[in-house]
């Protein structure tokens, strides 16, 4: 395949899966994206996973690309360091709503992908609203079919391919604020409750009303299973925020749905045989503590197209380049999002957490070039994660050097003043 009309198959209409869509369409080829759920623009709001998410540099990059940045900046909140804050579902819309602009772009609802037969390019759908099977032919098959991806399920028997999935043992509830007491909370910033093994997180939506994350170890979770038992805990360890929720509202939205599970995804490679492609969740989930799960996403799109430039549209040659360039990077966001959880709940509580933030922040402040701290580099550049890390190794050196030798300073003063 090269050239410019083939056709592009994508499975998931998610958050990346519209992303790649629109960067693939406005390529020029003939883009078809098959969503299992039905159209939501139609459904009005829904609640579902986490309603809202941190946009960053890496996602906003993706937007601005696509034309569609300031539209999102409408309906976001900025937030403290560059970060955009948007509800997940008007995200979604949004991106769907954009492909309008492309002829060469449909959508399908209410397909879900049952199955793919790489060597034909044939993809099975079943029609969740009239139970028909729907089969489609494809020259390159994307998946953007999240976490649980079938896409990857059905090429984990092709050889050479790898693939491990980790639970952490930390599940999460959404709480929320209404607008009347939301107000009382200072906007524009995350708020974090951090407890050492748990913490609860608080985002703003545009309506003045905010969205409560609870992280907490399962065990934990099942232990409050009673209204009584969730109201004493939530005194005991967060107070200042009972009054924001309210009680009866507390206890509706624990005992709303059971606490959802965190995955972390890894791939070694995310093409295979020419023909399919992974993406996004499917390619790479990581737990939410980084906010670069959609970030990381449509930074896949991006340098899916960098990469389609650069090999002057072999899309063959263009997978392989892909999944030599991020395989790296994605298993380094991986790895960091998950230090952050504990950096998060415990770290930043402890005086050696805030003086190395002091730090970070008084260096960059005198070297900006030069000493990007890892949080900037992660959220406010498009440095590839893993050397955001290697640079965060390197001045982990620095300091440390220089720790030892201001203390061995202050230890031979000290002898000096004691023998004089
Ligand atoms: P998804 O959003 O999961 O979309 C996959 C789509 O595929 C869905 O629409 C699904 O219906 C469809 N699908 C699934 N199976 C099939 C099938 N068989 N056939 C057809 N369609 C199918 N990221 C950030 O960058 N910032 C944040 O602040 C942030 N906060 C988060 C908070 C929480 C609590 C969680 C859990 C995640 C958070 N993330 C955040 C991560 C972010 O939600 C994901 O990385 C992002 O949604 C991934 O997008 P995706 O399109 O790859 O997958």
């Amino acid at each position: 395949m090269n050239g410019k009309k083939e056709k592009v198959v994508i499975v998931g209409g998610g958050l990346v899966g519209p992303v790649c869509a629109l960067y693939m369409a406005k390529r020029g080829y003939d883009v078809s994206l098959y969503e299992y759920r039905h159209d939501p623009r139609e459904l009005g709001y829904i609640r579902g996973r986490s309603i809202n998410l941190a946009a960053s540099h890496r996602a906003r990059r993706a937007l601005r690309d696509l034309g569609i940045e300031d539209a999102i900046l409408r309906v976001g909140i900025p937030m403290k360091g560059r970060f955009l804050h948007v509800p997940r579902n008007v995200l979604n819309e949004k991106l769907l709503y954009a492909t309008k602009q492309y002829p060469n772009l449909q959508l399908f609802f209410n397909h879900k992908l049952i199955d793919v037969q790489i060597d034909k390019g044939l993809i099975t759908f079943i029609r969740t609203d009239t139970n028909a099977t729907v089969e489609v032919k494809a020259d390159l098959v994307v998946g953007a079919d999240g976490a649980h991806s079938t896409l990857r399920k059905c090429v984990l028997q092709k050889p050479l391919f790898d693939f491990s999935q980790t639970y952490v043992n930390h599940g999460y509830v959404e709480l929320s604020i209404a607008p009347e007491f939301g107000k009382q909370m200072e906007p524009n910033h995350l708020h974090i409750w951090p407890r050492g093994n748990f913490m609860m997180i608080a985002l703003p939506n545009y309506d003045n009303s905010w969205t409560l994350t609870l992280f907490m170890p399962f065990e934990k979770f099942y232990a409050l299973d009673a209204d009584d038992k969730v109201l004493n805990f939530f005194y005991d360890t967060f107070p200042d925020s009972v009054p924001l929720i309210g009680e009866k509202q507390l206890v509706k939205d624990f005992f709303r749905i059971p606490p959802s599970a965190l995955i972390s995804v890894k791939c070694n490679k995310y093409d295979v045989e020419d023909k399919v492609l992974l993406i996004g969740d499917a390619a790479h989930a990581i737990v939410p503590f980084y906010g670069q799960g959609m970030n990381a996403g449509f930074e896949d799109c991006t340098i899916f197209n960098e990469i389609l430039d650069e090999c002057n549209d072999n899309v063959p040659l263009s997978l392989k380049l892909f999944s030599t360039r991020r395989k790296n990077d994605a298993h380094a966001i991986c790895d960091l999002a998950l230090y952050n959880y504990v950096e998060m709940r415990d770290l930043v509580t402890r005086p050696s957490y805030k003086l190395r933030k002091f730090l970070d922040d008084f260096l960059n402040f005198i070297l900006p070039d030069i000493w990007v701290p890892l949080y900037n580099s992660i959220s406010f550049t498009e440095m590839n994660y893993n050397k955001c890390i290697n640079n965060r190794r390197w001045q982990d050196k620095i300091l440390m050097g220089v720790s030892v030798l201001l203390a061995t300073f202050i230890v031979i003063m000290s002898f000096q003043v004691v023998f004089l």
